[in-house]
């Protein structure tokens, strides 16, 4: 993930992450730019699913996904 720095735009680094929850994470940053040296914290949330996490299927389907060789097969046992 890369992290700008608001006040110059150069390249920051991540120097300490903290997991408040599994869905929001406090990212302490610092810039690269010797002549800035901003230090700040970036929040990172999450906001919402666009394709379920295959981890969520049945066990049943999952065993049966890893045996399709094909994307086709896949979609076919998605549907099923
Ligand atoms: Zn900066």
């Amino acid at each position: 993930m890369r992290i700008i720095c608001d006040r110059c735009k150069s390249k920051a680094i991540i120097t300490t992450t903290r997991e408040l929850t599994p869905q929001f994470r406090k990212l302490y940053c610092a810039c690269t730019n010797p002549e800035c040296g901003h230090t700040f914290v970036v929040n990172v949330e999450f906001s919402h699913t666009l394709s379920p996490s295959a981890l969520d299927l049945p066990d049943t389907v999952r065993q049966a996904l890893r045996s399709c060789s094909t994307p086709t097969q896949a979609r076919q046992v998605l549907a099923g």
